[in-house]
């Protein structure tokens, strides 16, 4: 619903126009507004006559018996599914009752309404989205692998036919036979002589673990962090401080840097006589502090539960930035409220 907010003079005003039974269109012209604007916040206040709306025989409405068995399927379930694995549950049963199907939204509506919502980190850690997740890598990684393994293809014909003797290898891990030539082989041994047995583009998948990935994941994380956070925020400061020559500064007892002495790079603590001073180590010290906790805490209920490669560390690296946020969580309720016209 863009545009102009009602006020509750103009829903009154609204209201009274349709008891009078003028059609949306004439509340429209009345109150100077669009009709889809006046249909919108008539829905988003379930003040629609089912008789007169067209619109409504479309929707898929509950009856109070099926929306009482909707939460409550909703509500247990809540706890071990995604929103996603309900609504698929939900559907599987309502095709043989007859019943309403419902969409990821509608269950989404249901769990907001009754505080269930998961956040973006819990909801990672059910099985059915890493299996969503991991299927979906899978699948690109092949398709990642077929293109690559068509170019070299390519250029092993390339270089047989110029070359009918040219020394072959078969890799060890996709069984195909390249020319035994350094733009197909990595070497090893002392002096580089040797040539390997898994051709290039099979090394990195005998190279490195889950476990490993994940480290590497995360420092390459770490070093996005200080290269780009910390010297934006460097280029912020001296531009700040040739502004403001006198302005406090503060230098960090963990990292040494000397930051403005601002919210901004030190949070406030309370003393118990109320008085309130900053910390003496900056922000990006702590959110670094509070990271590496929570890479522990995950790592922790990763061996606890024998859970084994997840994406769990891309968790910690979001962590403070909490991508399913209230607010959205909100703004679905507004929106789901006018696309379900049965609920509220
Ligand atoms: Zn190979
Ligand atoms: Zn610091």
């Amino acid at each position: 619903m863009a545009g102009r907010q009602y006020g509750t003079e103009e829903l009154q005003l609204i209201a009274t126009l349709r008891d009078r039974g003028l059609s949306i269109s004439e509340v429209a012209r009345e109150l100077g507004r669009t009709p889809a604007g006046i249909q919108g916040a008539l829905r988003a206040r379930r003040w629609v006559d089912p008789a007169r709306s067209k619109l409504m025989s479309s929707v898929n409405v509950f009856s109070t018996e099926q929306r009482n068995a909707f939460r409550e399927f909703v509500r247990s379930r809540a706890a071990n599914h995604s929103s996603t694995d309900i609504r698929d549950l939900w559907n599987k049963d309502a095709a043989t009752k007859q019943w309403p199907m419902v969409n990821n939204e509608r269950v989404l509506y249901y769990l907001c309404a009754q505080g269930l919502k998961k956040t973006k980190s819990e909801y990672m850690r059910f099985e059915s989205y890493r299996k969503r997740q991991s299927s979906a890598q899978q699948e690109r990684r092949a398709k990642e692998q077929a293109s690559i393994l068509r170019t070299l293809r390519v250029r092993r014909e390339e270089l047989y036919a110029r070359e009918a003797n040219l020394p072959r290898r078969n890799c060890e891990v996709c069984r195909e036979t390249w020319p035994l030539t350094d733009e197909f082989f990595r070497r090893s041994g002392v002096g580089r002589k040797y040539f390997l047995k898994t051709c290039k583009n099979c090394c990195h998948k005998v190279s490195g673990t889950a476990v490993e990935r994940r480290a590497q994941r995360m420092v390459a994380y770490d070093r996005h962090v200080i290269v780009k956070q910390l010297s934006l925020a460097k280029t912020e400061r001296d531009a700040f401080l040739r502004q403001h020559r006198n302005s406090p500064v503060r230098r960090c007892s963990r990292c040494h840097e000397t930051w403005e002495l601002t919210l901004k790079r030190f949070p406030k603590y309370k003393l118990p006589s109320g008085r309130e001073l900053h910390r003496r180590t900056c922000r990006f010290c702590l959110r670094t502090d509070a990271r590496f906790k929570e890479r522990a805490k995950l790592e922790l209920e990763r061996m606890q539960t024998g859970i084994p490669d997840t994406n769990a560390c891309r968790v910690s690296e979001q962590g403070d930035q909490a991508p399913f946020s209230v607010r959205q969580c909100n703004l679905l309720k507004e929106t789901s409220a006018m696309s379900h016209l049965d609920e509220c």
